[in-house]
């Protein structure tokens, strides 16, 4: 399997389609795991929003990574609906806004700056069970591993695994924001969709930057 250190538009490209192709072999699983702490729904938002994403590809070929990740998040903001939907646009958007180039340093600004970009827009602290649980410890893998000069495919596995971790935490903590936080101390015990579909996210990219 071919390995890229750049993400550029086929490595983009690759992202977006192999998170469509996740989102909706797990679209179930998403689902089911909003029905106790939600309103089951997280499962067919995310599908809706990235089959919109991918039928926007096909449509209207991007000339850039940036113009990509910008046409995805209008997908998102439009299709995915609920809270997540405004969150995931604003991630793409954010990232679309803040990428200089395909360097794995560029490229590590930009994830930052749409992870910050989900924290400013939702107010979700760490520990609070939401997406941002899975987020920012993949944004903190990504940096130190950028930062210590690994092959970007690497880091984005650290990544990946850092956000899988986080997805896990998630499940002992009390919900403080979105539609779990009404359940308060019924919240407990149960994994959070945002994060479970964030750590999809993540996964899909390290494995659309390492062949795997
Ligand atoms: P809705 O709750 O409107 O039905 P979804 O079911 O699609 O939307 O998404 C729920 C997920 O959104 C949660 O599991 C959580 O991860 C995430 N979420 C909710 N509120 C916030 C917030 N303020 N900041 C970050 N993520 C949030
Ligand atoms: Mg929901």
């Amino acid at each position: 399997m071919s390995t890229a250190d750049a993400f550029d538009l086929p490595a983009a490209d690759r992202w977006v389609r192999g998170f469509g192709a996740v989102v909706h072999a797990h679209r179930d699983e998403l689902t089911e795991l909003d029905s106790p702490i939600g309103d089951a729904d997280h499962g067919t938002n995310m599908d809706r929003g990235t089959t919109a994403a991918l039928e926007g590809l096909d449509a209207t070929p991007p000339a850039d990574a940036a113009a990509l990740l910008k046409g995805v998040a209008m997908a998102m903001i439009s299709k995915v609906g609920g809270t997540s939907g405004p969150l995931y646009g604003t991630f793409f958007l954010r990232m679309s806004g803040a990428l200089a180039d395909g360097s794995p340093a560029a490229f590590t600004a930009a994830f930052r700056a749409g992870v910050d970009g989900v924290v400013a827009r939702g107010k979700a602290e760490p520990g609070d069970k939401t997406m941002v649980d899975a987020l920012l410890p993949a944004a903190a893998a990504l940096e130190e591993q950028v930062a210590a000069d690994r092959p970007l495919a690497e880091a984005l596995r650290a990544a990946a695994d850092a956000a899988a971790g986080g997805r896990d935490a998630t499940t002992p903590m009390l919900a403080r924001r979105g539609r779990a936080s009404y359940l308060g101390e019924r919240s407990v015990g149960h994994q959070d969709p945002g994060a479970t579909s964030a750590a999809l996210l993540v996964q899909a990219l390290a494995t659309a930057l390492d062949g795997r």
